[in-house]
């Protein structure tokens, strides 16, 4: 278990078995009403086990749910719309907890409605993609796409508890789990250089879905997601870090229409292209870039942008991004493992320099 402090603490448990285990998703109950948002691919694995669970632990209890299609193209307005609609169509009243049943996509989607409806109520958050535990389902972010770019209209709303159940990883296709492992290379990226060690060390043995040492990933790259939101909740300072790779993604996912790399695989991208980037800036050296592409490679994640990408479209959507703000660019950079900040006024040219590859 980890404890995420603050205004509004919550803990996020880590282990198998959450999603059967009634008493404990039970307990974070407030009223007698849950509504439970999964996806097309999840539901049919784990949206009745959940139920089930919930119902055997509460009887009485009113349970409602939901499902969208599966993939980034459902983040959308429209897809929070009707999120809406089908947990005002259940009843829900103002004590009723939403349960996020899913990767990124659901919790990001589902957060967002809990955070919305009748002015916010609680959300539970049972993450079922690697990304999803170690990264979105912790920090309270919650956000659809627009067509312009991604994250655009969200909120902040923090779970109120956050159950893992490493146990559905066992159902995660190979190409979900290598997309979660950019985000936790990520964590050694920005501030743990001996946890990139780990992970040089240990890459074939999360590449093959190893429990335990998928476990320790796990709970190292939530004790720092954990630790950093904790200190600046809204983003006014470091939390920014954990950004990193994430101007050039963002700029691909959007420009790809969410229908190209996945999330973490863009991030992968991303985190060698914001590496170059330092190198060109004098901050990093070659051998630092070399070193985090080498590991990506190794676990079986892209490190070249696809091929066919506009530069102008792609610096144009940098320009809207939430990280950057009025002003020139703004990049999270790093000099080298462990040491990341964020750096603004970043000259267009070098980031060109960049896309040209
Ligand atoms: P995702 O939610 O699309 O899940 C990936 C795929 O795996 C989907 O097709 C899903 O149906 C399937 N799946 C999920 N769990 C499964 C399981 N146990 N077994 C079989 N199939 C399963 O993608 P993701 O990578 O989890 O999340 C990406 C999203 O997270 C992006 O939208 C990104 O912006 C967001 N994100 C948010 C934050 C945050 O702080 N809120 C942080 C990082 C990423
Ligand atoms: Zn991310």
């Amino acid at each position: 278990t980890v404890a995420v402090g603050g205004a509004h603490p919550y803990h996020i448990s880590i282990g198998p078995g959450l999603l059967d285990d009634g008493e404990r998703l039970a307990s974070t109950l407030r009223g007698s009403d849950a509504f439970v948002i999964s996806d097309d691919s999840v539901a049919p694995l784990y949206l009745q086990r959940v139920v089930d669970a919930l119902a055997r632990a509460r009887p009485g209890l009113r349970i409602g749910h939901w499902t969208l299609p599966a993939g980034e193209a459902s983040k959308t307005l429209e897809g929070f719309g009707r999120a809406i609609s089908a947990i005002a169509e259940a009843g829900m009243r103002r004590d009723a907890t939403v349960y996020a049943l899913g990767g990124g996509v659901v919790g990001d989607l589902a957060g967002f409605a809990a955070a919305a409806w009748m002015r916010g109520i609680d959300c539970v958050q049972l993450p079922t993609t690697l990304l999803a535990m170690v990264d979105s389902s912790v920090g309270g972010k919650t956000a659809v796409d627009l067509p312009q770019g991604k994250n655009l209209v969200g909120a902040f709303h923090p779970p109120r508890a956050v159950l893992a159940d490493t146990g559905s990883l066992r159902t995660l296709p190979a190409r979900e789990l290598r997309a979660g492992l950019a985000e936790v290379v990520k964590y050694g990226a920005i501030v743990d250089a001996p946890f990139l060690d780990w992970l040089e060390a240990h890459a074939d043995a999360l590449l093959a879905g190893d429990d335990d040492v998928l476990a320790e990933a796990i709970a190292r790259s939530c004790a720092h997601k954990a630790a950093i939101v904790e200190r600046d909740p809204f983003e006014h300072g470091e939390r920014a870090l954990l950004n990193f790779g994430h101007t050039f993604g963002h700029a691909i996912e959007t420009e790809q229409g969410y229908g190209g790399l996945v999330h973490g695989e863009a991030v992968a991208v991303g985190m060698v292209q914001a590496a170059r980037l330092s190198e060109r800036l004098g901050l990093a050296s070659p051998a630092d870039t070399a070193r985090l592409r080498g590991l990506l490679q190794r676990l079986g994640l892209p490190v070249d942008a696809p091929p066919g990408l506009d530069a102008d479209a792609l610096v144009a959507h940098m320009r809207l991004d939430k990280k950057a703000q009025s002003g020139g660019l703004r990049f999270i950079v790093w000099d080298g493992a462990g040491r990341a900040r964020v750096l603004a006024d970043v000259p267009e040219d070098a980031v060109r320099e960049v896309l040209r590859g």
